[in-house]
């Protein structure tokens, strides 16, 4: 039988304090894809692969004046969604998954973005990470969504100490009520770009600091 993890009173404390500063230090927190429908976020994560949010919101400004509908992209004609897409690198392959996700959808799912785990998992090219942005942004389900900054930021702040994105997001899972972890994972990205960067982070400015437990974060100057 599986080992129930037993969180102490000091650091339900002090997961609850960090909550607290991540909610104050970014009040405006919010998905950082302009997304219109759950098809054009599910779109927009596959796109989002090794390539930023921003590149995505420019390409994905042109592509959706054309490409609106499931069968917009699952009858794109070879080349031509490779092309519209070509920005936002490995082109080929986002195309692909793309072309065959939108088929699936218009023949199983009456051309409709599904609204649990299972059935998106079974889309091409769609793994949890896409699937739980979809499900906590659209469908406002609990959804804790680990990308690359919510992989290091909360390996740097002790909150896992796994390294395999599905193991995090159980870790996660269990610090906080469900309600909050879609804003938890976006407290994530903010912090992982405005402080918490892997190369250089600005530990000495980081309003977590003192809450932090990276042995190789930056010492104060007294400290040292
Ligand atoms: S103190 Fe440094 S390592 Fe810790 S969360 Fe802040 S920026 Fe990241």
């Amino acid at each position: 039988m599986a080992k129930k993890t037993v969180i102490s009173a000091k650091e339900k404390k002090r997961v609850a304090a960090i909550y607290a500063l991540l909610e104050k230090t970014y009040p405006d927190a919010a998905c950082t894809l302009d997304f219109r429908s759950p098809l054009e976020l599910l779109i927009m994560t596959i796109l989002a692969a090794q390539c930023t949010d921003a590149r995505v919101n420019i390409v994905c400004e042109e592509l959706f004046k054309k490409y609106k509908t499931v069968d917009d992209f699952a009858d794109a004609p070879p080349g031509t969604l490779e092309k519209a897409i070509h920005a936002c690198g490995f082109y080929n392959q986002k195309a692909r998954s793309i072309r065959q996700s939108c088929t699936m959808l218009r023949e199983e799912y009456d051309s409709k973005v599904p609204e649990n785990m299972e059935d998106l998992l079974r889309l091409p090219g769609v793994g949890r990470k896409i699937a739980n942005a979809v499900l906590g942004e659209c469908f406002h389900q609990p959804a804790v969504v680990v990308d690359t900054h919510c992989k290091r930021v909360s390996n740097r702040l002790g909150f896992t100490r796994n390294t395999d994105p599905t193991k995090i997001e159980m870790d996660l899972q269990k610090l906080w009520p469900e309600e909050q972890w879609t804003m938890f994972s976006q407290y994530m990205v903010h912090h992982g770009r405005a402080y918490c960067q892997a190369r250089s982070p600005k530990c000495l400015e980081c309003p977590l600091y003192d809450l932090c437990p990276w042995p190789e974060k930056t010492p104060r100057l007294h400290e040292s």
